[in-house]
């Protein structure tokens, strides 16, 4: 049963049965027909619009530059989040991976999307990626989220995603179990772009989308290997951030 559990739940992941209202506590009354997320759970997400890092997207609270740019040498443009790492994000995320509630992807995805036109020309992109899974994890949890949100945000851009160009070769440890330098080490050279599809990136404005950003360690490798590949430019745009310093 094991294989054709996660086959199953793969495609649940994709293609996930319509349900009203809001896809987090079920109620009925959403605000706005763009998130299919109630106005509850809407305020519980902690959103940044100012105060953040215009390198890195990370909240900036009482302090003049940020620790983290001035430590890390990012190969991307810049980075965009839509909110810090907040308990109610956290919990929708973690629902969303590991609670089998892949639907969240959608709200979170359109929020993502939301915030994208917010953050980033649309004339000014020309293809998302999403930071991919190792084939393993893909086998283990049936579908990569990040794929899942960069859906939703492909429609709301209307730009097409690419999700064969960049490749995780080996599964890593799980990047919130180590301190920021062994997240560093622990990424390195663990992404390649597949050599057939790499003229589809060739000159072209990337935006690459994940569901966490934390040191941005993840982001930079992906976008090293992209621009090596031949990408013109690499931005990111993530739901979650932390703030600076941490
Ligand atoms: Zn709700
Ligand atoms: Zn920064």
């Amino acid at each position: 049963m094991g294989v054709l559990n996660n086959i199953w739940n793969g495609f649940l992941g994709l293609v996930y049965p319509e349900v009203e209202g809001c896809l987090y506590c079920e109620v009925d009354e959403l605000v706005t027909d763009e998130v299919q997320l109630c106005e509850d759970c809407l305020s519980r997400i902690n959103y940044i619009t100012d105060n953040y890092c215009e390198k890195c997207g990370r909240l900036i609270i009482d302090e003049e530059e940020c620790k983290n740019c001035e430590e890390y040498n990012y190969q991307f443009n810049k980075a965009r989040a839509v909110a810090t790492y907040n308990q109610a994000l956290s919990d929708y995320i973690y629902d969303m991976k590991y609670q089998g509630r892949q639907a969240l992807a959608k709200p979170l995805g359109q929020i993502l999307g939301i915030y994208g036109l917010e953050f980033y020309k649309r004339e000014d992109l020309d293809v998302i990626i999403p930071v991919p899974l190792a084939k393993e994890k893909l086998k283990t949890r049936g579908f990569n989220q990040a794929y899942l949100l960069a859906r939703e945000v492909s429609k709301k851009l209307d730009l097409p995603i690419n999700d064969q160009v960049l490749k995780r070769a080996v599964n890593t440890v799980s990047q919130s179990k180590l301190s920021p330098l062994k997240r560093k080490e622990n990424v390195s050279n663990i992404f390649y772009c597949e050599p057939e599809y790499v003229k589809e990136i060739k000159g072209k404005y990337v935006l690459l989308i994940d569901d966490i950003y934390t040191t941005g360690a993840t982001v930079n490798e992906c976008s090293k290997v992209l621009l090596r590949a031949g990408a013109r430019d690499v931005s990111v745009l993530t739901l979650a951030t932390g703030e600076q310093g941490q």
